[in-house]
């Protein structure tokens, strides 16, 4: 079966050919329905080697592919209550599985990982971006009659921000709150909505690319353009007070820098984005009791809970397709920035 391989560090993917995988005990095969190419894919393949200690986790060679879906094909030896053919997320994190973050679902935050084999489907495990997949069935959230294809993201992209939204909830109970989003890519499209969704907090939101403002301004977020007396205009908008829940899915130092001054007197900033900005932290460089946190990822119950979003029609996913022929065109308009919301290789298109 055709797969897209990470063979080596500082060097772009490959489309070869290897064995379908047969499922071990405990595990399934899914029939890939979709998997999202993420820009975390690309720091592994172009940015990160055996000086950071994350690799040892993430070694090559394997298949990418960390936001998968899929048709159940085959179970393994000792799997029950799956149907052959229906249509599940693949979470992606594995843990231990008996820690006691594994045992709320929380293989991101596994107690063992200097143990661990590899830190989740798609990396350092072989991924989705392949015609088959092997799961095992912990990491099965069912999909329901909803299209798999354009779920795949949920598994990441949908996952990512929820997690993120859900920690800083304390911060946007009751009226008047504001969040601001950082970053209209795929997550932070997916932010907007689930912000809608399960807060009454007014989104406004940040980009520099017109049609990915233009998107976020369409689901009901207030837009704001950057340069010369950004920070000041998110304040206006706050009445003055500032933003009480701050989602900068980018991660430079510019964002970060404004995601502090626009942050509210015991405002939340979290930082979901990986680009390992860094910036200067003082007494006096932030309002009083505001926090900035980061987050990696979600549980397994967000998960669920995100395919409940989807499923009842609260988030879309903007999603452009590519064949798996087509799959490092996917990664290379990534790299370049020319995709709107989620780039998804469909394997069996
Ligand atoms: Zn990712
Ligand atoms: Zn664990």
């Amino acid at each position: 079966m055709k797969a897209v391989r990470f063979e080596a560090w500082h060097t772009a993917p490959a489309l070869r050919d290897i064995d379908k995988p047969t499922p071990a005990p405990g595990e399934v095969l899914l029939k890939v329905a979709g998997a999202g190419a993420c820009h975390s894919d690309v720091s592994v393949f172009q940015d990160y080697d055996e000086s950071l200690p994350i690799s040892r986790l993430l070694q090559p060679p394997f298949t990418l592919g960390h936001e998968s879906s899929g048709w159940v094909e085959e179970l393994g030896e000792g799997v029950e209550g799956i149907a052959v053919g229906d249509a599940y997320l693949a979470y992606g994190p594995i843990g231990c599985g008996h820690c006691r973050a594994c045992s709320r679902g929380q293989d991101t935050y596994c107690e063992n990982q200097a143990t661990n084999p590899y830190a989740a489907i798609g990396l350092g495990r072989d991924g989705g971006m392949a015609e088959y997949m092997t799961v095992p069935v912990r990491n099965l959230v069912p999909l329901g009659d909803a299209d798999p294809v354009a779920a795949a993201p949920l598994a990441d992209a949908g996952l990512t921000p929820y997690h993120a939204i859900k920690n800083s909830a304390h911060v946007l109970v009751g009226g008047g709150k504001y969040a601001l989003v950082i970053g209209l890519g795929g997550l932070g499209q997916v932010a907007v909505q689930i912000l809608q969704a399960i807060t009454g907090a007014t989104v406004i939101a940040t980009d520099n690319k017109a049609d990915a403002m233009e998107l976020a301004a369409k689901r009901g977020a207030v837009t704001v353009e950057g340069g010369e007396g950004q920070a000041e205009r998110i304040r206006e908008i706050t009445g003055g007070r500032g933003v009480d829940a701050v989602f900068d899915f980018v991660g430079v130092k510019p964002t970060i820098e404004l995601s502090r001054a626009v942050v509210a007197v015991q405002g939340a900033i979290t930082i979901a984005g990986i680009a390992n900005g860094t910036v200067e932290w003082n007494f006096m460089s932030t309002p009083y009791e505001s926090t900035l946190t980061n987050t990696y990822w979600g549980t397994i119950e967000d998960l669920y809970e995100v395919a409940a979003l989807y499923r009842a029609g609260k988030i879309e996913m903007d999603v452009t397709r590519f064949t798996m022929g087509q799959a490092l065109e996917a990664y290379d308009k990534l790299i370049e920035g020319s995709v709107l919301g989620r780039a998804v290789v469909v394997p069996h298109a």
